[in-house]
């Protein structure tokens, strides 16, 4: 697809630095970068993209080599190897596709760079199902919004500017109450919309989620708690957040698996799904996973749809076997033989391992030991075009190539290396 603004001053653009994937956004490059419609991370995210000081040369060992000898490379480790891992895989649909086929002729497994956070969702859709809600349906129905574990802003920057004081809504609707449950305090806070209303606050530690969110699934239910503090919290705050629930038209909970560290954060986000359950049998609720980044949501939906399953799975004699725990990079690094890192979107360094390994990706990747193969490729939605599951997985949307460079895509150099191999085992 051409970019019509491609050669002018400003770019109209999608942006890729987080799961809102904002496609109203306009760069300017000349004679800085600056962002129309967008937000710091954004602005970071494309400042780094357009560094043009950064080489974009392959390297052999550390060595500066031409792209079809570290191609044959990156052939040659993969065909020594009877257990490959594809690790990282920050990359968009078309990057994924080529990654599942060369994955099934190498017998790969694969696993995303944020696979523990998705895993934990995963887990809860896997055990219970759930009830999730689209960017579209936030932006025009909801009436309270509860975040636990996370104020939104910090990863999904324009969250409330796009979705919650919005005035574009189909229905008439007031704006929607903020409430944050142990979210860090400063940065929640800090969400105050534009006629001054200032959020609900209601701090608590990561670690006291489990207990709180029980807690309010007990009040929810009835039951009587005989305690005037819950994890630090008055009862009667918990009381009064359980009727904002309920007497809600359309209550939406966002949570961030990413930002839940705790044991079995699973458990913690079945709780949070059976509120959802419960306050839907006499109004309408609906949860919203956020995604983690570098392109999680569409290697996951892209891996399900073409395999079955999203990543943590492994390919054996064109079967696609999935295990959250066993097929974990952490787990594989120590049994893999060879290591294919992929990190398009930002710089991710790969993991350490003794197995040769081959780095694919943004070609500012930094190295402690260099690999056995670096081949820098085009950053996805700047240097060329690609496509992306939004993090609500309902849409999927163009990103527009910004630039010229003489970098390949990943697409293009997976197809390479998997022709090499098809072509070594006729010979
Ligand atoms: S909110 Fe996200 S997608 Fe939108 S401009 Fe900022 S980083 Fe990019």
């Amino acid at each position: 697809m051409k970019n019509p603004d491609r050669n002018a001053a400003r770019l109209s653009a999608t942006c890729p630095a987080c799961g809102l994937l904002c496609d109203d956004v306009t760069l300017s490059i000349d004679p800085a970068l600056s962002m129309q419609n967008g937000c710091a991370k954004g602005v970071q995210f494309f400042e780094h993209a357009f560094n043009t000081s950064i080489s974009t040369t392959p390297l052999l060992a550390g060595k500066p080599a031409d792209l079809e000898s570290a191609v044959s490379a990156a052939a040659d480790i993969l065909s020594n190897s009877k257990q490959p891992l594809f690790a990282g895989l920050g990359t968009e649909v078309k990057g994924m596709r080529a990654l599942l086929s060369l994955a099934e002729k190498t017998d790969a497994t694969l696993d995303h760079m944020h696979s523990e956070a998705t895993v934990s969702n995963m887990r809860t859709m896997q055990n219970s199902g759930w009830l999730t809600t689209t960017l579209a349906e936030i932006k025009n129905r909801a009436d309270v919004i509860l975040a636990i574990g996370t104020d939104i802003s910090s990863s999904h920057p324009r969250f409330f500017e796009k979705l919650v004081w919005n005035t574009d809504n189909l229905f008439d609707k007031p704006t929607p109450e903020l409430v944050f449950l142990g979210a860090p305090a400063d940065n929640a806070k800090a969400n105050i919309a534009p006629d001054g209303k200032q959020p609900t606050v209601i701090a608590a530690e990561t670690r006291q989620l489990p207990e709180i969110v029980n807690a309010l699934n007990a009040l929810l239910n009835g039951k009587k708690i005989h305690a005037d503090h819950i994890a630090g919290i008055a009862a009667s705050t918990l009381s009064m957040l359980v009727e904002k629930l309920k007497t809600a038209k359309y209550a939406v909970i966002v949570w961030s698996a990413s930002a839940l560290k705790i044991p079995h954060a699973e458990l913690t986000i079945q709780s949070i799904v059976q509120l959802i359950n419960k306050l839907n049998e006499n109004s309408r609720a609906a949860g919203l996973p956020l995604n983690s980044g570098d392109g999680d949501s569409s290697v996951n939906n892209t891996s399900t749809w073409l395999s079955g399953y999203p990543t943590r799975s492994r390919f054996r004699n064109g079967i696609t076997e999935y295990d959250t725990y066993h097929y974990s990079t952490a787990k594989q690094l120590t049994h893999c033989d060879a290591l294919l890192w992929v990190s398009t979107f930002n710089p991710q360094p790969a993991p350490d391992t003794q197995a040769p390994t081959i780095v694919i990706g943004h070609p500012d990747i930094k190295f402690a030991h260099a690999p056995e193969v670096f081949i820098p490729v085009g950053i996805p939605g700047v240097n060329h075009n690609g496509q992306m599951f939004r993090m609500d997985s309902s849409i999927t949307l163009p990103l527009k190539k910004l630039r010229d460079s003489n970098l390949p895509t990943l697409s293009e150099v997976i197809a390479s290396i998997e022709a090499k191999l098809v072509n070594e085992n006729k010979a």
